[in-house]
C-alpha cells in the first residue's frame, strides 16, 4: 500500500477491506472477522493491541504483553517488537508513523474531530518524547474519505479556518480535505516531504473495496482494521 514503509524490512502495515467483513470491537459477531483476518496474516492474537476509540486526541504508549490488550485512545505507539497495534476506521483516516532510529511505531484513527483536537500533533509529540526525531519520522495516510466526498457545513469550516487552503467550494457546497490538513500539520511539526505518503484512496469512491460510513449509512458502523508492527530482527 505504501512505498515509504515497504523500503523498511522490519515494518509491516495491515489494512482490512470490505471483503474481510466489518471489524467493530463492540460487535460480538464481528469477532470472527477479526480472528480470520489476523490468522490469515499470521498475527498472534495475544500480541495485538486494539485502540478503543472515542474521537479524542489521546495517543497511548503501549508496552509488550502476552495478552490481547484493549486501550482507550485514538492512537497507539510502541517501541516493542512483534506487538501489533490496531485502530479501526470507516471514512476516518488511518495514519501510520515510524521513526527508524529509535524504532518507534504508531497508528492513529484520525477523523475531523481528532484532527481538530490535535491527534496528529500528539502522536508526533509522543514520538519526540521517546527521543524520536521528526525529521526521520515516516508518516503515511491510508484509505479514508477524500475531499471529493467530505462535504461540510460552515460551522466545521470555521473550526478549520487556519487551513482554508484545504477547503474547496463547489456549487455553493463546502468540501474539506482532511488528508491535506494532516500533511500541513506533519510538515509544520518537522516531518520531511520525502518521508510523507498519502495513498490517496477515498473509501466513499470505492464501494467494491471499502466500507464507508457516509456512503452506506449503516445502523452499526462497519469499520476496517488498520495496523502496524515492527518485527524483531531475526
Ligand atoms: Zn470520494
Amino acid at each position: 500500500m505504501f512505498t515509504i514503509f515497504h523500503q523498511k524490512q522490519d515494518i509491516d502495515i495491515f489494512f482490512s477491506e470490505k471483503k474481510h467483513g466489518p471489524m467493530r470491537l463492540k460487535q460480538p459477531n464481528n469477532h470472527q472477522n477479526r480472528l480470520k483476518f489476523l490468522t490469515k496474516n499470521q498475527i498472534p492474537t495475544n500480541q495485538c493491541c486494539f485502540a478503543q476509540l472515542s474521537h479524542s486526541n489521546l495517543c497511548r504508549k503501549v508496552s509488550g504483553s502476552s495478552k490481547v490488550q484493549f486501550i482507550k485512545g485514538d492512537a497507539l505507539l510502541t517501541k516493542a517488537t512483534n506487538l501489533f497495534l490496531f485502530v479501526t476506521v470507516s471514512d476516518c483516516l488511518p495514519v501510520f508513523f515510524y521513526e527508524p532510529e529509535q524504532k518507534i511505531i504508531a497508528v492513529a484513527h484520525a477523523g475531523w474531530k481528532g484532527i481538530y483536537l490535535g491527534i496528529i500533533e500528539n502522536c508526533l509529540q509522543a514520538i519526540k518524547k521517546c527521543n524520536g526525531r521528526l525529521k526521520k519520522t515516516l508518516v503515511g495516510i491510508g484509505p479514508g474519505i477524500g475531499s471529493c466526498h467530505f462535504e461540510i457545513k460552515s460551522d466545521l469550516a470555521k473550526k478549520f479556518k487556519l487551513y482554508d487552503q484545504c477547503i474547496k467550494k463547489v456549487d455553493n457546497r463546502l468540501y474539506l480535505n482532511l488528508k491535506a490538513v494532516i500533511k500541513i500539520k506533519a510538515f509544520q511539526a518537522g516531518v520531511l516531504s520525502d518521508n510523507f505518503e498519502n495513498v490517496d484512496l477515498c473509501t466513499f469512491c470505492h464501494p467494491e473495496r471499502f466500507f464507508s460510513f457516509r456512503r452506506d449509512q449503516p445502523k452499526h458502523v462497519q469499520p476496517m482494521l488498520a495496523g502496524i508492527v515492527r518485527y524483531k530482527p531475526s
